[in-house]
């Protein structure tokens, strides 16, 4: 074999091997501009245009990975739409249109071209990754000005699984790809903190990155072999392809699910299109089907296009449950069909459940798609935002009701638990009460850190202070699965928290039964429980040592302590 060897930065830890597909940068059509001999007025319009476009596409991509990965690697696409509004950038493009003689396409890339170079220039690899963001959304821009397709998906070989080599690779282009044919990356330029390395390790995918050395070399060889912790890819003539799912092979994830003692490692999906990273990555069933996201396009779905999303995942799930959490619109989740009035403190506001009790026919027809559907599986439905006992009546009679109407139209209906999120303190504080009536709990860590903390799960300047290891968060965790093992209930937690391998030997420790997460985040997980074995008597002492604690920092050092000392 090959005795050669590249060397970068192993971002993303897992080995891979497999043939190589090369994703060539985007390079904007410039004969197009040559050819363009318009006013002044005519570019800056066709600028606008392209800006508003690439908004709705970045938009679109935040929703997209918010539901898959969550509010951090969202983050992402939120500051690529702060450029979007940086006078430096598309002011500064627009300054020299007015000049006049500049396509819209020249301007950008003269702007944007700078801005890369300057950045670059700076010694501080935060900014050196910066200049990556810059030409992602000039790359966006560009493609809307020239109605190219977003690339990824489209130009992706149909079939096989293949180790991704690019130059450089935006995070756009990341989410664009079909995840669960993606090998390895390979990528030139970049570093740990690059949002491709962020998505990578998130996807569980095993990654390099900064291997400018040789790179001509490696682009064309046709079979890798990477390992994303050592930072090493090598040729390798072996013809076998090799998910390397953060270095588990298949009977390892079985033997680990059995380890498990019981406890579901589950997964949270947005649509039917991430069933194939549920199956690469074993989850147990799906512990958070966020149905939104049917909701957010141009026009709502119908009743029938609601029971073939549901079902397809069921189906694909059964014999293991799939939890359909109903609408949970509101709060930066926006559904322009809905038309739903501007609300000065949206995450206070006319939220999930809030909203689909006042909406009663948009409500029950979720719900007779979920009765529908559920005759394909094992299935639960679970209510979101729920502060009182009377919302989880009223939501309960209208899927009373909406059962009769779906015997009514003649179709059968499956069976369903019944199930609520718990998000809200006063639903946690509540929670034996709220207890005798669901058949179990899940916990939304997203939320009820953000109600309890009084902190805006999205505001960046407030990171610090969005803690789930705040021990009064995890107190009140510990509080509500309590009260639901005495009302003989089970409890998941399928907020962030429930991929935290840091937090999840707590979790188990109070009883907590499925743990739902990012499919990405399941291999850890998974490696973290399959290594415990909590006596009765370790339990209760981890639950006191962190419930003990008065600070967020003790609370990490706590679980750091247990995990140095119990995880080997
Ligand atoms: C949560 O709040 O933790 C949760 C899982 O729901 P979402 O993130 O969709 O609000
Ligand atoms: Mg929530």
């Amino acid at each position: 074999m090959d005795d050669k060897i590249w060397r970068g930065l192993g971002v993303s830890a897992g080995r891979a091997s497999g043939p190589t597909w090369y994703l060539k940068e985007f390079q904007a059509d410039t004969r197009h501009e040559t050819a363009r001999n318009s006013s002044p007025e005519e570019e800056l319009f066709r600028l606008q245009q392209a800006v508003t476009r690439t908004e709705q596409n970045l938009t679109a991509l935040e929703e997209q990975v918010k539901a898959e990965q969550g509010e951090e690697v969202a983050q992402i696409f939120v500051a690529h739409k702060l450029l979007l509004s940086d006078p430096s950038f598309i002011g500064e493009a627009q300054e020299r249109l007015q000049k006049g003689q500049l396509s819209a396409e020249q301007a950008l890339q003269e702007v944007a071209g700078e801005a890369v170079k300057m950045l670059r220039s700076l010694e501080d690899p935060y900014f050196q990754e910066r200049a990556v963001d810059v030409q992602d959304v000039l790359v966006h821009l560009l493609k809307n000005l020239q109605d190219v397709q977003e690339e990824g998906s489209d130009v992706f070989p149909k079939t096989g699984d293949y180790v991704v080599l690019a130059d450089e690779l935006t995070p756009a282009q990341t989410i664009a790809l079909p995840k669960e044919r993606v090998l390895g990356f390979i990528v030139r330029q970049g570093g740990k903190t690059s949002h491709t390395a962020i998505l990578a390790r998130t996807y569980g995918i095993p990654a390099l990155v900064g291997v400018a050395k040789g790179w001509e070399d490696l682009t064309v060889q046709k079979w890798l072999e990477l390992d994303g912790e050592e930072g090493w890819v090598r040729p390798t003539a072996v013809d076998h392809i090799a998910f390397a799912d953060n270095g588990l092979r298949e009977e390892e994830i079985s033997s680990q699910n059995s380890a498990l003692q019981g406890m579901i490692l589950a997964a949270n999906i947005g649509s039917p299109g991430d069933l194939p990273l549920v199956e690469k990555f074993k989850a147990q069933g799906i512990g958070l089907y966020r149905t939104e996201f049917l909701f957010m396009g141009g026009e709502l779905p119908s009743e029938e296009e609601q029971v073939e999303a549901y079902r397809q995942v069921i189906a694909a799930c059964a014999p293991q449950l799939t939890i359909i959490r109903t609408l949970d619109i509101g709060g930066d989740k926006k559904a322009p069909a809905l038309q739903l009035p501007q609300e000065k403190n949206p995450f206070l506001g006319v939220r999930a459940l809030r909203l689909t009790l006042r909406r009663p026919e948009l409500f029950r027809q979720q719900l007779r798609a979920i009765w529908r559907a559920a005759a394909s599986g094992p299935t639960a439905v679970m209510f979101p935002m729920i502060a009182t006992l009377e919302e989880l009546y009223q939501a309960k009679e209208n899927l009373w009701v909406a059962r009769e109407e779906v015997l009514q139209a003649g179709h059968s209906v499956g069976e369903l638990q019944i199930g609520m999120m718990i998000e809200i303190p006063s639903a946690a504080w509540l929670a034996d009460k709220f207890a005798a009536n669901v058949d179990f709990f899940s916990i939304g860590t997203n939320d009820l850190t953000q109600y309890m903390l009084a902190v805006d799960r999205e505001n960046t300047d407030l990171v610090e202070l969005y803690q789930p290891y705040h021990p009064a968060v995890l107190g009140m965790i510990a509080r509500v699965s309590q009260a639901a093992l005495q009302r003989g209930i089970w409890t998941g937690v399928c907020g962030e928290a429930g991929g935290d391998a840091l937090l999840a030997p707590f979790f188990k420790a109070v009883g907590i039964k499925e743990l739902s997460m990012a499919p990405g985040s399941l291999a850890k997980v998974r490696t973290t429980l399959g290594k415990l074995a909590l006596s009765p008597e370790e339990s209760e002492a981890l639950v006191d040592s962190v419930l003990s604690c008065a600070s967020t920092a003790e609370v990490k050092e706590a679980l750091e302590l247990f995990h140095s000392e119990q995880i080997v």
